[in-house]
């Protein structure tokens, strides 16, 4: 008898999502959980973002925009990222989230056969999104501190390796890469002669060295003041992308953007046209309303929820100090893996995600404390009770 055909391409059967979809199989008989595990805001969309949604829809702002976005969104973040820049950043183009803006890099830049290089721990979508474009994932570990080492990285670059995707402040370690690390990845970059891909979706969540206001009395930072360190700012070859998902809780909206090297926004827009078409057209209006309102007060409060995590933890945990978005990646108690340690949180009613799930390693956990104070300080302390 003849085997049943199958339907499901091979490119399908390469994407492992075992590890993410046994923390959903855990998650699905808690209930009520103490929920650590959640990677979005815990704050909802700015009224004035909803308002103009709804106006935009009720407005007849339903059709197809242009490929490229609506063009007063498209103005307006050339103007304010030219102005961050302190140079003309070029054609900026709207995508269907930053997960669309990474597709379509991903697809404009990377050949069959083509080798990627980032760091371990990663955002997990990397690897997927090169093994369904037939790249190959160049994954470097960065235990324990989770640093750019442009030693480690440069052992691994051949002449085939074509790009280098940076992820600052990660996900999911919450680390903010420092001057000194971007230079030396833009040193190697420039030396290899390779594009950098910098995932800075979480560029407005800084708390060493973030846009602190501070004529507002709330930081008690002696670091310096500045805004997120981007690679672009020291070499052309730099493709950005940013987006609306979780500076603006947005994450059901699907707006982020893309800027960098003409060519490769270019190309990105032409696949666009075949793929996605557009970004959603009323979000797009409402994404430019966004911008307009000052959510200084919400990375404080994320701040201070990372202080809490940081020193309530750090009593029994090994960690790195998270400098940025709303990540804390500690090392699961000795003589076990993150996966061992994660079973018993989920057993004493906390859900957090293992390690493994965005490593090749086995060692750490991630805790979102995009949540109550309440209910972190109560995760943390069964988490502490459980070492
Ligand atoms: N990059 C990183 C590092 C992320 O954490 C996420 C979302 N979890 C994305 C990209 C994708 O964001 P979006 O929802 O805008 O597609």
């Amino acid at each position: 008898m003849e085997t049943p055909r199958t339907f499901i391409s091979q490119r399908a059967h390469n994407v492992d999502a075992s590890g993410i979809r046994k923390v959903f199989d855990l998650a699905a008989k808690m209930k009520n959980p103490i929920n650590l595990s959640i990677g979005l805001p815990d704050f909802d969309v700015p009224e004035i973002a909803k308002q103009a949604a709804a106006g935009a829809i009720n407005a007849g702002h339903n059709r197809y925009t242009q490929t490229q976005g609506i063009a007063p969104l498209r103005q307006r973040l050339r103007a304010d990222l030219s102005n961050e820049f302190s140079r003309d950043v070029g054609e900026v183009l709207i995508t269907s989230g930053v997960s669309g803006a990474l597709l379509l890099a991903i697809l404009a830049v990377v050949d069959p056969g083509d080798e990627v290089i980032f760091l371990d721990p990663y955002f997990v979508m990397y690897k997927h999104l090169l093994t369904m474009a037939g790249g190959k994932s160049v994954i470097v570990d960065s235990y324990p501190d989770f640093r750019f080492d442009p030693d480690r990285v440069e052992k691994v670059i051949t002449p085939r390796t074509k790009m280098l995707i940076l992820n600052s402040p990660s996900n999911p370690t919450g680390i903010v890469m420092s001057e000194p690390e971007i230079r030396s990845a833009v040193d190697l970059a420039r030396k290899h002669n390779l594009l950098i891909l910098s995932d800075e979706i979480y560029e407005p969540f800084l708390y060493e060295s973030g846009k602190w206001k501070v004529e507002s009395g709330e930081t008690t930072s002696s670091s310096p003041l500045t805004t997120l360190y981007s690679p672009l700012s020291l070499y052309e070859n730099t493709l950005v992308v940013r987006g609306f998902s979780k500076s603006h809780a947005m994450t059901g909206w699907r707006v982020g953007y893309a800027f960098g090297p003409a060519e490769v926004v270019a190309q990105m827009t032409k696949l666009q046209q075949y793929t996605f078409v557009c970004a959603p057209s009323p979000f797009q209006e409402a994404a430019l309303a966004a911008l307009d309102v000052d959510m200084s007060a919400h990375v404080a409060d994320y701040r201070r929820k990372r202080d809490i995590a940081y020193s309530m933890l750090s009593a029994k945990f090994e960690i790195e100090k998270p400098g940025g978005a709303f990540y804390i990646f500690p090392k699961a108690p000795a003589r076990m893996t993150a996966s061992a340690f994660v079973e018993r949180a989920i057993a004493a009613n906390v859900l957090i995600i293992p390690g493994n799930v965005f490593s090749e390693r086995d060692t750490h956990f991630r805790i979102s404390y995009a949540t109550s104070d309440d209910t972190l300080r109560r995760g943390c302390e069964i988490l502490l009770s459980l070492v």
